[in-house]
């Protein structure tokens, strides 16, 4: 992908068809990590996209997707942001990686998960309920 320095000239991404490193949500990315894996400078790129705050969201860098982005960045003892309030923190243990930066945030995140799963038994109780 693009970036900074002549590592990006040989990037076999720039050869190919760009739309393969952005798959739509629940797409498949599994050909673009096959091309990373052919790709002279996969390291250059990965460095690099672990280097940007905040990590891009979208897309495989180095073979990676959001995910294994934020695995590896914390596994290099680089911040991460937390899922719930965005602030970045180091993990305290890499091995385990947790994507919270505190206790408030998880708590606060697994109650909205609660209530998110309270509205869809809802509304599947309601349409149960429109089809008796
Ligand atoms: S590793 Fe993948 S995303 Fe990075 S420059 Fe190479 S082909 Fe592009
Ligand atoms: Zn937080």
């Amino acid at each position: 992908m693009s970036g900074s320095g002549n590592w990006a000239d040989q990037a076999v991404c720039a050869q190919t068809d760009p739309e393969i490193f952005f798959p739509e949500l629940g797409g498949s990315s599994a050909r673009a990590k096959r091309i990373c894996t052919t790709c002279p400078v996969r390291e250059q790129c990965l460095d690099w996209a672990i280097s940007l705050v905040p990590l891009p969201s979208e897309g495989i860098w180095g073979g990676m997707g959001y995910r294994a982005l934020r695995k590896e960045a914390a596994r290099r003892g680089r911040p991460v942001p937390c899922e719930a309030c965005g602030a970045m923190f180091v993990l305290p243990d890499p091995a385990h990686p947790v994507v919270y930066c505190s206790a408030r945030c998880r708590a606060g995140q697994r109650r909205a998960q609660q209530a998110a799963a309270e509205r869809r038994r809802a509304a599947t109780r309601a349409r149960k309920e429109e089809a008796a």
